[in-house]
């Protein structure tokens, strides 16, 4: 593919999910991170005198590097954002207004009619609404986004089995605090307790995973019709979102039907073997007591959903618990494989 490596920039470089960027993108085959930004805290100062929160070491690449303001036309056009979403809408704007492809994680423009809210196994078409949004907003830059962190575990699960028509969804969460970026929730409100709120979290679940799950109809995305009502908890966990799910089907599948539907899910990225892509997007555990987040959350790289427990449901058809790791699939993991489909299909030359 393309050498040599094609300049990044990382906007939020320095958060719980900017760090995780870092990761992703340090030694990745087709991307070179060339500028990190943050805000007035962090600009000036080089990237390794910053507080470094991963227990992976801190890459060689990006050590000599100077954090910067955020302002457009200094970084490359291909630009990570990992942004506070009280900053992003603003600044992400203006990226794309100057020329900047944004690949998002923040909330702001995920819900905008012309911007794709993209997981690259499940709707690589909607990528399709780029020019749209150009011509709409008069940007020769791009915003494209990943979903909310539960949202998208949810989605690959919904995705896997759409052919039978999901009609009914009813999830429940269990969040970790990694989700809550740095610091996140105070320690004395999360050690030994479940929080039973996390703002906003369960209309995003419902609303992203329509759009995501939607058609593309020229120019907007029809939602998906099902009807999904989401009850989100934070709990003492570090990395990995854990999901109860129970589905009804228009047309029912058997047990085996639903779980050969999970376990032969593939997609775009693992056809066009895109680097961060795993090769099975969904794993299904047979174990009684899996997954879990302590022994499944990092496996496959942390870019796979861990489904278990699939069995009848005696309110809707069937029930399944599924996880998934909430800064790599659930934010930087998917955006970078966001850009990459993006780079296979010729839209950042
Ligand atoms: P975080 O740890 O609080 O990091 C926020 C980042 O934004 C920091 O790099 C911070 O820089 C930067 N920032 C804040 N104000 C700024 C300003 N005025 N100008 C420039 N940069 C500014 O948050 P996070 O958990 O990494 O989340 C980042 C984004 O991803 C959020 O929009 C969040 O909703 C979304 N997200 C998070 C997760 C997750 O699991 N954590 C999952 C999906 C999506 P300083 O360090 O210099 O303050």
């Amino acid at each position: 593919m393309a050498s040599p490596r094609l300049n990044v920039g990382i906007l939020g470089a320095t958060g719980m999910v900017g760090q995780q960027f870092v990761l992703q993108l340090a030694g990745h085959p087709w991307f070179r991170i060339a500028w990190l930004g943050a805000s007035q805290r962090s600009e000036g100062k080089k990237y390794r005198d910053l507080a470094w929160r991963l227990s992976t070491p801190l890459p060689d690449e990006v050590t000599d590097l100077t954090v910067e303001a955020p302002i457009p036309g200094r970084a490359p056009r291909l630009v990570f954002s990992a942004l506070d979403a009280s900053v992003a809408e603003d600044l992400e704007r203006d990226f794309a207004a100057a020329g900047h492809i944004v690949v998002s994680n923040a909330r702001n423009y995920r819900m905008e009619q012309f911007v794709p809210l993209l997981i690259p196994e499940v709707n690589p078409d909607h990528l399709k609404l780029i020019p749209i949004q150009q011509k709409s907003k008069g940007w020769t830059g791009a915003i494209v986004t990943n979903p909310n962190c539960a949202a998208v575990v949810l989605a690959m699960a919904l995705a896997a089995v759409r052919q039978f028509e999901p009609k009914m969804v009813t999830i429940t969460t269990l969040q970790a605090v990694s989700g809550a970026g740095y610091p996140g929730v105070a320690s004395l409100d999360i050690v030994g307790n479940v929080i039973p709120f996390i703002d906003g979290e369960e209309e995003k679940i419902e609303s992203e995973t329509k759009k995501i799950l939607g058609s593309l109809r020229s120019d907007r995305v029809e939602p998906h019709p099902m009807v999904l009502s989401a009850q989100t908890t934070r709990v003492p966990i570090v990395d990995g979102h854990t999901e109860m799910v129970s589905v009804s089907f228009g047309t029912k599948p058997s047990h085996d039907d639903l779980i050969a539907a999970f376990s032969q899910f593939s997609g775009r990225p693992q056809k066009q073997g895109l680097p961060s892509a795993p090769a099975r997007p969904i794993i299904c555990l047979t174990q009684p007591n899996r997954p879990q987040p302590r022994l499944d959350v990092e496996r496959e790289k942390g870019m796979a959903v861990f489904i278990g427990r699939v069995r009848p449901c005696p309110v809707l058809d069937y029930k399944f618990v599924a996880l998934g790791h909430n800064t790599v699939r659930g934010a930087a993991g998917a955006a970078v494989l966001n850009a990459e489909l993006m780079m296979a299909e010729a839209l950042l030359d």
